[in-house]
């Protein structure tokens, strides 16, 4: 492990892009298998790193939809959930903003009010217990269209949970118009969440635009085609609407073709508040810590640098002030008694 690396590892971070059934790691996988024999999933650990091992898109959404298949009852949900907070403390994260899918579950027929408690049970044991602050991201699977979009909007306006702060809009954007969930954001703006909607992953900068106008969007999910348009960089940077940065999934997903050619430079050299993020970590072979190491290799920071891109998503995040001003000073301290 290089010096940078220790330094990262040890670094007390924010994570606002991050899902909640793509942070299912072999381990965790591996537990919720053995709580269904039935499924196709392999339990033994060596089967399991072999079938985690990333290949190409079409094997990460098989990987995605085999786990999502092992999440079939509210003890299921408190599970995933509690255990994503345990890989995520080892990594030193503080507060995460984790988007959860609740749609996917009530689907498969998990009432959404169990939904909702097992999560916020996870939620309040994962704050107490392992000193992670998690907080939610109800997003819209777009592929799922409007049925969908009701649905995810009835349950975070209805039940609101106490760690809800935002919704979302996931899934592919190719054939998925931002436009057409104006309607939900709408009702979830209404009711005081905020408007956090992928955009510009694997289309050009108009879907980044539409999720401004249309959406009200107040952070944009990856928005790697930003960098395409000069303008909207600039309005990004006017306006501090942050960018959620995934390096190592625009890789696997071909949003960027060499990680050496990521537009996060660019993003970074026009002002634009840019925060570094994990996605969908064990599927795409990385975490959080991994993509600092990424981002700190493409703007060559040092020490200091890192500490800046963390406090970057501290200041990014919807924690409250006084939240706010804690992780930053707690990242000023770990930053100033550094001896690397
Ligand atoms: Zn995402």
């Amino acid at each position: 492990m290089s010096v940078l690396d220790s330094f990262i590892a040890g670094l007390p971070k924010a994570e606002l892009h991050v899902h909640h059934v793509g942070s299912a790691s072999p381990r965790i996988v591996a537990e919720l298998a053995a709580r269904h024999p039935d499924s196709p999933v392999p339990t033994d650990p060596e089967a399991l790193a072999d079938f985690f091992t990333f290949r190409d898109f079409a094997h990460f959404i098989e990987v995605y939809l085999s786990v999502v298949d092992l999440i079939r009852d509210a003890e299921d949900v408190r599970l995933l959930t509690y255990e994503v907070a345990r890989d995520m403390a080892r990594q030193n994260i503080r507060y995460a903003e984790l988007t959860v899918t609740p749609y996917s579950s009530t689907k498969r027929g998990i009432p959404d009010a169990a939904f909702v408690e097992a999560i916020e049970d996870a939620r309040k044991a994962a704050e107490s217990e392992l000193g992670v602050t998690l907080r939610w991201c109800f997003d819209i699977p777009g592929e799922a269209g409007l049925e969908a979009a009701e649905e995810t909007a009835r349950i975070a306006c209805d039940l609101k949970p106490e760690g809800l702060v935002s919704f979302g809009l996931g899934g592919p954007e190719i054939g998925v118009p931002r436009p057409q969930f104006k309607p939900y954001f709408d009702r979830a703006l209404a009711a005081g969440l905020h408007s956090v909607p992928h955009a510009g992953e694997t289309t050009g900068p108009q879907t980044i635009w539409d999720a401004l106008t249309h959406l009200r969007a107040e952070r944009i999910g990856h928005g790697t085609s930003a960098t395409r348009d000069p303008k909207l960089l600039a309005h990004l940077a006017e306006h501090r609407i942050p960018l959620e940065v995934c390096p190592t999934s625009n890789l696997a997903t071909r949003a960027v073709t060499d990680l050496d050619r990521h537009p996060i430079k660019e993003m970074v050299a026009a002002g634009v508040l840019v925060t570094i993020n994990s996605d969908d970590p064990p599927m795409f072979g990385t975490d959080l810590n991994t993509e600092y190491a990424v981002a700190a290799r493409l703007l060559e920071l040092d020490a200091h640098g890192v500490a800046a891109l963390a406090k970057n998503a501290v200041e990014a995040s919807f924690m409250d002030a006084v939240g706010k001003a804690a992780l930053t000073a707690e990242i000023d301290a770990y930053t100033a008694a550094w001896r690397g």
